[in-house]
């Protein structure tokens, strides 16, 4: 086991507070080694909210034939819903057939069927989607989720909002996730298993002397200069995993992140039932409708090459009308502008492998160790949320190759804080704590033991009355909670609390989320 304590060098220094790099924190602190990692902004501030926030194989990704790929994923839904049942939860994906749908030109599934089939011109023909839903239900040892369905869309209520012209759906399952609280909880238990964790903390430079690293931060908010010395560094800056290589360390690397945009609106709830809609466009993409927030629909995603990370990434006007029309060529409602409540957009740090089109671009994550600097730095390329605790794993068999590690793998079955309780005990949980609570209304539970599980309790303590809970900030949200939040998960402003640690962003006002910010920088101050 390595210990740093003696010598004051850590073992590892991880670069970046998104899924990746709080992933790869808590495994290898959870494996004895010393950990320090540090995110510029706050935790999960770039990509890792930005997703479509789905635990899924990628449907699509089969038409690349990148079987690898979606067969660790798919296996990894059930694992890692099972050690998360309050952020993550199951949903079925009803995918309406039409004819018309076609592929994108250069999958190779299109190709190979323009030869075989050439009169279908690159339409999808349904055998081929069936056979899709067949391998997606095989691949990956689904022992939780329920199978493939076909649905009659005339008779089944998730026929109601769609276009008449849409008769016969497939119905497969994949899982939803609370990506950004997925990256805080993973945080917190590399905290608790000893990793130090600093946010507002930008890497400025590091430098190697005698096989050991010199890493420069600076605290964002004071001005304040660190130095911290580690025997290797994980650059797990997604989007910036290239400024990092050539800006940050130096490194003389020819590896390249692709930056892909991708875009998503929220509207009004668009339907009365609790699954997504998977649409094929005519352009080969594809979209979800996903219900959102309860009283909201997520419609995305888009994918846009995005030169500059420091750019920041937005939904233009241009991805909105496309995800609109889009939605439009299903839903018998017509979507406008005025329906859009929000949008979000992140960038997506592709791993460079020289594909013609964004949309084609490989989502599979590739490591890299580079010792041209004379300490070992690994650079993190790709990945998705759904791959991160195997991306892990892979990283820390990548970081025994250059320290000892006595300790395997340990992450699969190991609950998240929050996460100590059965798959199917959501419902349960919810009963017992407006029993313990019974001044919490049953949306109000929902929304705590949905976003902090078991520890919803811990949150609510002693308090017999909403007033126990202090400070009433609208949307339920108290100050019981917002103490939590900054104690425990590191949020500093009201900023990190309402569009990460919750989206209650979608029900406050701009009046009200300034109020608690003020409160907050006060507490803080206080403190
Ligand atoms: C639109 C979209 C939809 C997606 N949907 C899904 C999905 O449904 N399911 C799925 O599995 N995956 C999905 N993904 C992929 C997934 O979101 C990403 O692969 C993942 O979030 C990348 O995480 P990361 O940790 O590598 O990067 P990030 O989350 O971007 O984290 C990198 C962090 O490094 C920090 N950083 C950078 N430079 C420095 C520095 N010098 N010092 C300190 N900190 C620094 C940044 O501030 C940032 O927080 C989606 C991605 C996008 C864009």
């Amino acid at each position: 086991m390595n210990s740093s304590d003696e010598t004051g060098i850590r073992d590892l220094f991880v670069i970046g507070g998104g899924i990746n790099g709080c992933g790869i924190a808590r495994d290898a602190a959870g494996r004895g080694l010393s950990v320090t990692l540090a995110e510029k902004n706050d935790l999960a501030s770039a990509t890792s909210s930005a997703s479509t926030k789905l635990f899924h194989g990628g449907l699509r990704y089969l038409e690349y034939f990148e079987f690898r790929l979606v067969r660790e994923a798919l296996i990894e839904r059930e694992v890692l819903l099972s050690a998360m049942p309050h952020i993550s939860w199951p949903m079925r994906f009803v995918l309406p057939y039409h004819k018309d749908m076609r592929f994108e030109s250069d999958t190779p599934t299109s190709k190979l069927l323009g030869v075989i089939m050439p009169w279908m011109k690159a339409r999808r023909p349904a055998w081929l989607i069936r056979l899709g839903l067949f391998l997606y239900d095989h691949l990956g040892g689904r022992k939780i989720l329920p199978p493939t369905a076909t649905l009659k869309l005339k008779a089944a209520p998730e026929g109601a909002p769609l276009e008449a012209r849409f008769e016969t759906a497939y119905e497969y399952s994949d899982c939803w996730i609370e990506d950004s609280r997925l990256v805080v909880l993973n945080a917190r238990d590399a905290e608790a298993r000893g990793a130090e964790v600093l946010v507002r903390t930008e890497v400025t430079s590091a430098r190697s002397e005698n096989g050991i690293w010199y890493v420069e931060t600076r605290d964002t908010e004071t001005g304040a200069v660190r130095q911290v010395r580690a025997r290797m560094v994980v650059n797990a800056a997604g989007p910036w995993v290239g400024d990092v290589i050539q800006s940050r360390i130096g490194l003389n690397s020819r590896e390249g992140v692709r930056l892909v945009r991708g875009s998503h609106i929220v509207t009004k709830r668009l339907y009365d039932h609790e699954k997504c809609y998977f649409f094929q466009g005519t352009d080969g993409r594809i979209i979800f409708a996903i219900p959102y927030e309860t009283d909201f629909t997520l419609i995305g995603t888009t994918d846009a090459e995005h030169s500059d990370p420091s750019e920041k990434p937005v939904c233009t006007e241009a991805e909105q009308d496309y995800l609109l029309n889009f939605a439009n060529q299903y839903f018998r409602q017509t979507l406008t502008r005025d329906d859009v409540v929000w949008t979000y957009s992140g960038v997506r740090p592709l791993y460079d492998d020289g594909a013609s089109t964004a949309t084609a671009a490989t989502r599979d994550y590739t490591l890299k160790v580079d010792r041209s600097a004379g300490a070992p730095v690994l650079n993190i390329f790709g990945g998705k949320i759904t791959t991160y605790r195997r991306l892990a794993e892979s990283a820390l068999e990548k970081i025994a190759g250059e320290m000892d590690v006595e300790k395997g793998p340990w992450t699969a079955g190991v609950p998240l804080p929050g996460g100590d309780f059965p798959v199917d005990g959501v419902e349960a949980l919810i009963a017992e704590v407006r029993e313990s609570y019974p001044f919490l209304t049953a949306r109000w539970a929902r929304r705590l033991v949905r976003a902090y599980g078991t520890e919803a309790r811990e949150i609510l303590g002693a308090a017999t009355t909403v007033a126990d809970l202090g400070e009433d900030f609208g949307a339920t949200l108290t100050e019981a909670e917002v103490r939590w939040l900054m104690d425990k998960e590191y949020a500093r402003s009201a900023g990190d609390i309402v569009w990460r640690r919750n989206k209650l962003g979608l029900r406050l006002s701009a009046d009200e989320i300034a109020a608690l910010d003020q409160w907050m920088q006060a507490a803080r101050a206080a403190a």
